[in-house]
């Protein structure tokens, strides 16, 4: 007992130590079946159509008995966990005619369920996939859309990680959800970004994932590791006096949504290392959309995660064949064990950062002609210290880090501030980390 003491006062002698790693997180990582989201896609894909103005009165074709089949998962899953989520439909009226894809009135609707948080219950982070799917014709409601993998895939990746999930307590709160809308102009974003806000949700990010099934390229690349996160580089809500700052004192590649891709790309790269996550500085594709830019328009941090090698000819197209090739979006070309992985990506992010503490929301950054970088900022509650991140100013991520303890000040010495770029974020008791803010006043 005595020794044992002596080692507790020991220990608690070492200060600042925190664990780098959270073997909880290995177990969410195995915990994800390729099985149950092989089920889940094909149960989806049988609803024949989900295209946003599909019949919603069948009980077994379009997007009402899709939607309806999505809202009894979650439900599921949550008498599971004692009532831990709550399940409901967030929907929105679109008039016929408000673009050429809306043909008729329409409500588009999303089924949201929410893990609320111990600590932060307003803090959340999301998750989404898509309910919707379409053929060639986007007004096209009623012929054959399986939709395999735009986007079943991004939407059972989402239910499972709600069934894995939903076996732990968060300090933040995690939404899961099935957009609608998508293909017909990312109505179900805008509608939830706007609740969102109407609600007063502190929102930390959306993970938006739209194809994470695919591993043969059109390109003739075949990969099951390799994955794309996109972000865009600054929000477009900045104000002119904000983009004035930038040009002299940097962040044209560090707005929110690239710090939270950033985060993914690490947090993958410590527990998922045989994966390669490829950061796209990029809203989207070229030319191309997806349901966490409603989020970015609205300020809020959003990325897209999807597979790194697309098929064209399995996106958007009447099933049929046609000079030998065989079109169509079908269960038989989504690869359930990548999808499993872009799952858990998705699944350990969300778990890292529902785990942390808050981010500092003021970063002042000084040490103009000095020789030393110098960093303070807000104190976070929860936070049991913090993380000085620096890398070249051409590099994409965050190469250099130092942790500092409980202070809210910080001298780096002989770190001369011109040729960084410098963050800071919150570290929690158990070693998670909030994503980096990149400093938005500067001292002299
Ligand atoms: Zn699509």
């Amino acid at each position: 007992m005595k020794k044992f003491s002596v080692l507790l006062v020991a220990l608690m002698g070492i200060p600042m130590l925190y664990s780098q790693t959270d073997i909880r997180i290995y177990d969410i990582i195995n915990n994800v079946s390729a099985e149950r989201i092989e089920k889940d896609v094909t149960t989806l894909v049988n609803f024949g159509t989900r295209h946003t103005l599909s019949d919603t009165i069948s009980q077994t074709r379009g997007i009402g008995a899709a939607r309806r089949w999505i809202k009894s998962e979650f439900d599921k899953i949550s008498s599971e966990c004692s009532d831990c989520l709550e399940v409901f439909y967030q929907k929105n009226l679109v008039p016929k005619g408000d673009n050429a894809r809306i043909v008729h009135d329409v409500w588009v609707v999303n089924v949201v369920a929410v893990q609320k948080g111990t600590k932060y219950p307003n803090r959340y982070i999301i998750m989404s996939g898509d309910i919707d799917s379409r053929v060639s014709d986007p007004a096209n409601f009623t012929s054959d859309s399986p939709g395999a993998n735009d986007n079943a895939s991004g939407m059972a990746g989402t239910i499972e990680a709600a069934r894995v999930l939903s076996k732990y307590k968060f300090e933040s709160s995690i939404i899961y959800v099935g957009l609608s809308g998508e293909e017909q102009g990312l109505y179900g974003g805008k509608g939830l970004a706007e609740y969102a806000k109407a609600q007063g949700w502190d929102i930390v990010g959306i993970l938006n994932n739209d194809m994470i099934g695919n591993i043969t390229g059109v390109d003739g690349v075949v990969s099951n590791r390799d994955f794309r996160i996109f972000s865009e580089p600054v929000p477009p809500t900045e104000t002119e006096q904000q983009r004035n700052a930038r040009r002299f004192y940097g962040g044209e590649v560090d707005g929110i949504s690239r710090q939270l891709a950033r985060y993914v790309y690490t947090t993958t790269k410590t527990y998922m290392p045989e994966m390669n996550p490829m950061m796209v500085y990029r809203l989207d594709r070229f030319g191309r959309g997806g349901h966490h830019r409603p989020f970015n328009d609205a300020g809020f941090a959003g990325i897209r995660i999807m597979e790194a090698h697309e098929n064209y000819t399995q996106q958007h197209q009447d099933i049929r064949v046609e000079d030998g090739i065989a079109y169509g979006d079908k269960l038989e070309h989504v690869n359930f064990g990548y999808a499993k992985k872009l799952t858990a990506v998705n699944a350990i992010n969300l778990a890292s950062i529902a785990w942390a503490p808050p981010a500092p929301t003021t970063v002042e950054i000084g040490g103009i002609v000095e020789p030393n970088a110098k960093l303070r900022w807000n104190k976070v509650d929860g936070a049991v210290g913090y993380k000085i991140y620096w890398r070249d100013t051409t590099s994409p991520t965050w190469d250099n880090a130092r942790y500092v303890g409980n202070v809210t000040e910080f001298v780096l010495e002989g770190i001369v501030l011109d040729n960084y770029f410098f963050g800071v974020a919150s570290v929690g008791k158990d070693g998670h980390e909030s994503p980096v803010v990149f400093p938005n006043k500067v001292f002299r």
